[in-house]
C-alpha cells in the first residue's frame, strides 16, 4: 500500500518525493510507503487551509456540529476497516481495537456535535452593562499525535478543532499513519470543503518541527512524550503560539488495606496492561498496604500469569506485541535495569512465552511483567516506561501511600481501590495528578478535563476545556 499526503482536498505526493517505510510490528511484515514530508508540503498545507479558513470559520458553530455528525456518521460506516487498519499497524488486539479505538474515534465526532449544541451563550450582566463573549477560531490548528491511540487521540483533537472553525494541519506519528490516511479519504468523500482538514505525513523533527515554527499556524494541541513536549515547549513559546502539551506518565494504582481483592485485582490489570501499558494513563506503579501486600501479590500474578499474548487479530488474545522492535528493547532494558537495582521479576520478564504457543517470532512480543522488591525512588519505578511492566510496593499509612504517589516527576493520573468510597474520595485530592479514578480506571465523561500537572502536561482538553483552547474569546461589554 501507498499512502499520500492531504492536502487541499487532495491526495498529494510529498514535494521532495521522499518516502519511507511502515511495518506490522506483530510480525514485521512491511505494509505501507508514506511520504516522509518536508517544511515545504507544510507550507502548501497552510496555504490551502489560509484558503479555506474565511469560508469554513463563516458557518455557524451549529453548521459545523453538522458536519461533525456526518462525519461520525462514515466513520461508523467503515468502522470494521477502522478496527483491523489500527491493528495491524500497531500490532494491539482487533477486540481493543474495535472496542476502544474505533469506537472512541467516533465518538469522539458525535460527542462535541452533541455538546455544541447544549452551549449556552456566556453572558454577564451588570447593573448597567451587559457583557457576553463572542468566540472566534485560533484560525490555523497543528495536531500532533503519537502511535499508541492513533486514530483516538488525532479524533479527539480533530473534532474540537473544527467545531470551532479552525483549519487543520495535522501530523500522526509516522509509525502509525494508517487510520490518519482513512480519516483524511473519509473527508474527501463527505467533501468536508478542501483545505479545512489536511495531513501531512513524516518524521518528527522534519515535518513536526515545520509545523511548530510555521507563523501562520496559531496553535499547537501536541500528545506525545515529556522530552518531546520541551522542544515543542521551546520553539512554539517564544512565537506565543496557543500550546496543549498531554504528556508522558507514571501512574499510581493505591490499594487500600479495605479493598476487596477480588474485584479489584482484575481492575488493576486492566489498568496496567491494557494496550501492552501503552496508555499514558496506565497504572504502572502498584502501591499495596502492608496488610495486603503478599495476598494481593499472589492473586495478581496468578492472573497475570494467564494472559494471553499472542496474534493481535485473534479474539482471544489480550496482550498483542508492542509498537516496534525498537520499543520492546527500550522496555528489555528497564527489566535489566529492574535487575541491577535489586529487583525480583515475580511474572514474565521475558519475551519467552509459556506454556502457550507463542507469536510471531518475528513480532515485538513481551510477557506482561510484574517485578517486586525495587525502592519506589528507583529509576524503574519513577520512569516511563510505556510497555507492559509494572512495579510492586507495599506502605503502611495513607500518608505515606501519597508520599509514594506524588514522588515522581510525573502527575498525569492515578487510581485509588477501597470499600470506603469517601475515603478514596478525600485521598484522590491529595494525589498530585490531572485525573485520579475511584475503584475504577479509565473510566471517560467526555464533558469533564484531561490533562497532566508536573512534567505530564499543559493545559486540559476535553469539552469546554478543548473548546476554549481551539477558539479565542472577546469579551464585548455593552452599556445600557
Ligand atoms: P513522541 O513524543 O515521540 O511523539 C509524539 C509525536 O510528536 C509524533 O507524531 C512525533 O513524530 C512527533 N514529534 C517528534 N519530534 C518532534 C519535534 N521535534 N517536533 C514536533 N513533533 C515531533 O511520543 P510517542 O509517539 O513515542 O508516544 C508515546 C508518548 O506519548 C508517551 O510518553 C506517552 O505517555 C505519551 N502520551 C501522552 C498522552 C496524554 O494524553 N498525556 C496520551 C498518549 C500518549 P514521530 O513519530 O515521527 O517521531
Amino acid at each position: 500500500m501507498i499512502i499520500s499526503n492531504f492536502i487541499d482536498g487532495k491526495f498529494t505526493e510529498p514535494i521532495e518525493e521522499r518516502m519511507m517505510d511502515n511495518f506490522n510490528p506483530a510480525d514485521g511484515t512491511h505494509i505501507a510507503t508514506i511520504p516522509r514530508a518536508s517544511a515545504a508540503d507544510v507550507d502548501a498545507a497552510v496555504l490551502s487551509a489560509k484558503k479555506a479558513l474565511p469560508q469554513w470559520s463563516a458557518l455557524t458553530i451549529l453548521e459545523r456540529a453538522d458536519w461533525l455528525d456526518k462525519i461520525a456518521d462514515a466513520l461508523e460506516e467503515i468502522k470494521e476497516e477502522i478496527a483491523q487498519t489500527e491493528s495491524l499497524d500497531t500490532g494491539k488486539p482487533i477486540s481493543l481495537a474495535r472496542s476502544t479505538d474505533a469506537a472512541r474515534s467516533i465518538s469522539n465526532f458525535r460527542f462535541f456535535a452533541e455538546f455544541a449544541r447544549s452551549q449556552e451563550p456566556l453572558v454577564f450582566e451588570m447593573s448597567d452593562a451587559t457583557n457576553y463573549v463572542h468566540t472566534s477560531p485560533l484560525g490555523i490548528v497543528g495536531l500532533i499525535t503519537p502511535w499508541n491511540l492513533p486514530l483516538y487521540l488525532l479524533t479527539w483533537k480533530v473534532a474540537p478543532a473544527l467545531l470551532m472553525g479552525n483549519c487543520i494541519i495535522a501530523k500522526p506519528s509516522e509509525i502509525t499513519p494508517l487510520t490518519a490516511n482513512l480519516l483524511a479519504r473519509t473527508m474527501q468523500r463527505l467533501q468536508l470543503p478542501d483545505g479545512v482538514f489536511n495531513l501531512v505525513h513524516g518524521l518528527g523533527p522534519e515535518v513536526g518541527q515545520a509545523i511548530l515554527e510555521h507563523p501562520d499556524i496559531g496553535g499547537i494541541s501536541f500528545t506525545g512524550g515529556t522530552s518531546t513536549g520541551r522542544i515543542v515547549a521551546r520553539t512554539a513559546a517564544p512565537l506565543f503560539k496557543k500550546l496543549s502539551l498531554e504528556l508522558g506518565g507514571k501512574n499510581a494504582t493505591i490499594i487500600l488495606d479495605d479493598a476487596n481483592l477480588e474485584s479489584v485485582v482484575p481492575g488493576v490489570i486492566r489498568a496496567a496492561f491494557t494496550n501492552s501499558g501503552q496508555v499514558c494513563l496506565c497504572g504502572s506503579r502498584i502501591l499495596i498496604h502492608q496488610s495486603i501486600y503478599d495476598e494481593f501479590c499472589k492473586q495478581f500474578v496468578e492472573q497475570v500469569d494467564a494472559m494471553v499474548v499472542g496474534d493481535p487479530s485473534d479474539e482471544s488474545t489480550q496482550l498483542g506485541s508492542v509498537i516496534s522492535m525498537e520499543h520492546l528493547q527500550k522496555i528489555e532494558s528497564y527489566i535489566d535495569l529492574a535487575i541491577e537495582e535489586g529487583g525480583e521479576i515475580l511474572s514474565g520478564g521475558s519475551r519467552a512465552m509459556t506454556g502457550q504457543v507463542g507469536p510471531n517470532p518475528a513480532g515485538a512480543y513481551i510477557r506482561p511483567t510484574v517485578i517486586g522488591g525495587l525502592s519506589h525512588l528507583s529509576r524503574t519505578s519513577t520512569e516511563e516506561i510505556f510497555g507492559p511492566v509494572v512495579t510492586l510496593h507495599s506502605f503502611t499509612t495513607d500518608d505515606e501511600a501519597i508520599e509514594m504517589a506524588n514522588c515522581t516527576e510525573y502527575g498525569l493520573a492515578g487510581s485509588i481501590w477501597t470499600e470506603d468510597a469517601e475515603r478514596g474520595r478525600q485521598l484522590a485530592e491529595r494525589v498530585d495528578s490531572g485525573m485520579v479514578w475511584v475503584n475504577t480506571w479509565m473510566h471517560r465523561d467526555l464533558r469533564t478535563p484531561f490533562g497532566g500537572v508536573k512534567n505530564s502536561g499543559v493545559g486540559r482538553e476535553g469539552g469546554r476545556w478543548s473548546l476554549s483552547f481551539f477558539s479565542e474569546m472577546t469579551n464585548v461589554c455593552v452599556k445600557r
